[in-house]
Order: C-alpha cells, then sequence, then structure tokens
C-alpha cells in the first residue's frame, strides 16, 4: 500500500472488507516488540522472553514435611501405641539451620517442618504418633522417645528436586506471567525476569464538538469519551496508554497531533474515518502515512483506517482509526486493537475465551454484516442464556457497561430467533 492506493481509497467509496480480513491485514503489520529485563513483581501479565531452567534443586535438600522426629524406618519396623520404639533423642533440628548431627540406629533428632533432614535419617514421624503428645514436657537430649508407629523410609520428607530439578526447563518463553510463576521464579532466585515490553499506545480523539472532562460543556459540544474508554481498554490487555489529546478538523492541528504520536508503539485515533465523510481527518491520515481505508462487514463499527506512520528514521509505527461512534470506538478495540496490542506483547493466544449461550431475544442481520451484540450472560440448569442489555445504538455507551459479554451474529445469518444459540465473546465472567 501506497499513499496513491490510500488516496484513491478515499475519493471512491472505501474498500469492503470482511472483519477476518481487515484483522489478519492489520497482525500481518504488527510484531512482537523487543524484550527487557524487569523487577520480580513488575512483570505480572507480561510474556517471557526467555525459557527460565531451574539453576538447582528444589527444594535445594531433603527436609521435613511435619514436626516430629527424624528417624531411620529400620528402627520403627515394628512400632505400635502398645509395643513402641524407644529412640534416644539426639539433637533438634529446626528451619534454617545446618546441624551436622547423624542419626545412628537406636537414635532420633527431634525436627520441625522445613529443617533438614539429618544424615542417617530417612523417615519422619509425627508428634502425634509419638511419647511426646500429650507430655507436659519434651525430652531433653539424651533422653529417650516413643514411636508408636512404623512408617516406610521416606514418609513425611520432602526430597531435594521434588518440585523442580536441577536444569529443568520450569517455564517457556512465550508464557504469559501469572502469580504462581512469579512464585516459581522467586523460589530460584531471580530478582528480574527477561519479559516481552509492553506496548505504548498513543490515544488521539478528533472531532471539533470534544471537550476534555473537566472543561465547561457549552451548548453543542460533548466529552471526549473514546480517549477514557479505550485507554482502560489499552490498560486491560497489558498496554501502557498515551494520551494525545484532542485534535481539532483542521488539518495544520491533526498533522500535528498525529507527529506527536510516532513516538508511540502503537497509534489508535477515534472518529473521522466515516464511510462517505470526504473529511479532513482522512486527508491528514493519508498524507501523513500508508493508510487504507475499509468499510468493515460488522456491526457496530463498520469504517476502519489502518495502515503505518514512519518515523523519521524510517521505522513504522501502526496505526488503527476507529470509528467516533462510542460504541463503535469500543467495539472495534476489542476486535482489532486488542488481538494486535496482544500480539505485540508476544501473546501466544489472541482471543478471549468464548461460550455458546442461548440467545433470549431475537436480532435482525438485513445488511449481513457481522453484528457484535451486547448481551448479559447467566448460567442457568448448567446452560447459558444471553439477553441484550437494551438498544443497541453504537452512541449507547451504558449498554457496554451491562454487558458482560459480546453475541457475535455471523454475516451468514438473516436473523436471530429466542432459543438459537450464539457465540458469546466473554468480557468477563465474575457475575455468572
Ligand atoms: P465521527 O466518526 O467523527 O463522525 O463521529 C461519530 C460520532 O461519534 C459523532 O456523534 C461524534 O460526536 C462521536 N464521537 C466522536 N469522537 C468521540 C469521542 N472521542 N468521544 C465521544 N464521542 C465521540
Ligand atoms: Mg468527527
Amino acid at each position: 500500500m501506497n499513499r496513491k492506493e490510500a488516496c484513491v481509497d478515499i475519493r471512491t467509496s472505501s474498500r469492503m472488507v470482511s472483519v477476518d480480513e481487515a484483522l489478519s491485514a492489520v497482525l500481518s503489520v504488527v510484531n512482537v516488540l523487543g524484550c527487557q529485563r524487569k523487577p520480580l513483581l513488575k512483570c505480572l501479565g507480561q510474556v517471557l522472553a526467555e525459557d527460565i531452567v531451574a539453576p538447582f534443586d528444589v527444594p535445594p535438600f531433603d527436609n521435613s514435611a511435619m514436626d516430629g522426629y527424624a528417624v531411620r524406618a529400620d528402627d520403627i519396623m515394628s512400632a505400635t501405641r502398645e509395643t513402641p520404639a524407644f529412640l534416644r533423642v539426639i539433637g533438634e533440628a529446626s528451619a534454617g539451620q545446618f546441624s551436622d548431627v547423624r542419626v545412628q540406629p537406636g537414635t532420633a533428632v527431634r525436627i520441625m517442618t522445613g529443617a533438614l533432614l539429618p544424615e542417617g535419617a530417612d523417615t519422619v514421624v509425627p508428634f502425634e504418633c509419638t511419647s511426646e503428645l500429650g507430655c507436659e514436657a519434651r525430652p531433653w537430649v539424651g533422653e529417650e522417645i516413643g514411636i508408636f508407629t512404623s512408617l516406610p523410609p521416606g514418609a513425611n520428607v520432602r526430597r531435594a528436586g521434588e518440585d523442580m530439578r536441577n536444569g529443568e526447563l520450569v517455564i517457556r518463553r512465550g508464557t504469559s506471567l501469572r502469580a504462581a510463576h512469579v512464585g516459581v521464579l522467586a523460589s530460584i532466585g531471580h530478582r528480574t525476569v527477561p519479559v516481552i515490553r509492553r506496548p505504548v499506545v498513543g490515544i488521539l480523539a478528533t472531532g471539533n464538538e470534544l471537550v476534555a472532562p473537566g472543561q465547561a460543556l457549552l451548548r453543542g459540544k460533548i466529552y471526549n469519551s473514546n480517549s477514557y474508554s479505550l485507554s482502560a481498554q489499552v490498560i486491560e490487555c497489558g498496554g501502557i496508554p498515551r494520551l494525545l489529546g484532542i485534535a481539532l478538523d483542521e488539518a495544520g492541528q491533526l498533522s500535528k497531533a498525529v507527529r506527536a504520536g510516532l513516538e508511540c508503539d502503537l497509534l489508535i485515533t477515534s472518529g473521522g474515518v466515516s464511510v462517505g465523510d470526504y473529511d479532513v481527518v482522512k486527508q491528514v491520515l493519508a498524507m501523513e502515512g500508508e493508510i487504507s481505508f475499509w468499510t468493515v462487514r460488522m456491526k457496530p463499527g463498520k469504517p476502519l483506517a489502518f495502515g503505518i506512520f514512519r518515523r523519521q528514521d524510517g521505522s513504522a509505527v501502526p496505526h488503527l482509526g476507529l470509528p467516533g461512534n462510542p460504541v463503535s470506538s469500543m467495539i472495534t478495540f476489542e476486535v482489532f486493537a486488542r488481538p494486535t496490542i496482544l500480539k505485540m506483547m508476544g501473546a501466544t493466544n489472541l482471543a478471549r475465551p468464548r461460550i455458546v449461550a442461548v440467545m433470549e431475544d431475537a436480532l435482525m442481520n438485513k445488511d449481513h454484516r457481522r453484528i457484535f451484540a451486547r448481551v448479559m450472560v447467566n448460567k442457568r440448569g448448567g446452560k447459558y442464556f444471553a439477553r441484550l442489555t437494551g438498544p443497541q445504538g453504537s452512541g449507547i455507551l451504558t449498554s457496554m457497561v451491562k454487558a458482560n459479554g459480546i453475541a457475535v451474529i455471523p454475516e451468514t445469518a438473516a436473523k436471530v430467533e429466542p432459543g438459537d444459540s450464539v457465540e458469546v465473546i466473554m468480557l468477563s465472567m465474575d457475575s455468572i
């Protein structure tokens, strides 16, 4: 695509594309970002950039899984409550301490959970199975302890390396890091982690009618909500939003604002790309970058601009021009920008979880677009049901607030009737 083609696209009607065509075109120009080392607690939700191998056994030594007595299984083979095995206590082992005391035949070491298992011992007998339980005083070193049960070798012992073996691949590169991964990384001594960096996403609103929240709302003006819903969506999927403000529908200001966004990894604009419009936003986008204007067969959110801007050094900044209507902008973000950001972050799964639900409302699909309907899903009798969240107009932002899912009505379906099965992209499973 070059500048000329982009201009042709504006003058003629915008090119008609399917959702899938548009998405694969977008993803095909987007690359995984570089790697950075980050403090362990700052990497949650980011994708690991290198394989992590255990540098030693975890746990690093055999240790006790119980509070009790470290013994030799051979010494307690015939122990019962009626005929206890009496062993001489030769020392104590507590967690974090090293003692070179050795358990010889006929002896035991009083041991706490997590303490290194003394040489010679192979089994730990919990206090509950010894004469210590119910006694006023515990035995001193040199006194005897009665063992009331036999146990096999290895009982109540955590073996060195039973969690991770020295040299074992424990977390594969490409893994999205969750709390448990952070714990595993800490348990093998990592203070920093190599991860794919989060993309900085520039968000630019366009429109003479827009006013920033906090400013007075003169007649004819509306608050810029898109910059905020889009920024929140960027945060939700792991990116870092950079608010670039509001650009008036005026060439000079718009191109300045677009250029200010070129330091970002991805630039998202909202507004000014509607079908049929030959407005200044489209002209400026086409002048500043290699941009195509599409009519995507979807509802809401038909118009979409996509392409790249070039920085002075020639490097490319992908650009998504989303429609201005608040619901359209959120839905097109969900469909196109979210997977783009996830791909930049190195994620392998770019899709949200989907379920199949029984639709409880009717929907018409007269012009064979893919409809993304805002629904509230609930579960009854083991089945999912989806109900529209109310009027579906692309300006009714509250329809998004009530939705925990987006029902996807395929282009091929002329209508959906109550009782039909639909696929639903789940935005949240919390309220089900
Ligand atoms: P446009 O795509 O620029 O033609 O805008 C379509 C509709 O969305 C118009 O009613 C705009 O006022 C509205 N709109 C555009 N941008 C925003 C925004 N940032 N916040 C809220 N509404 C917007
Ligand atoms: Mg506009």
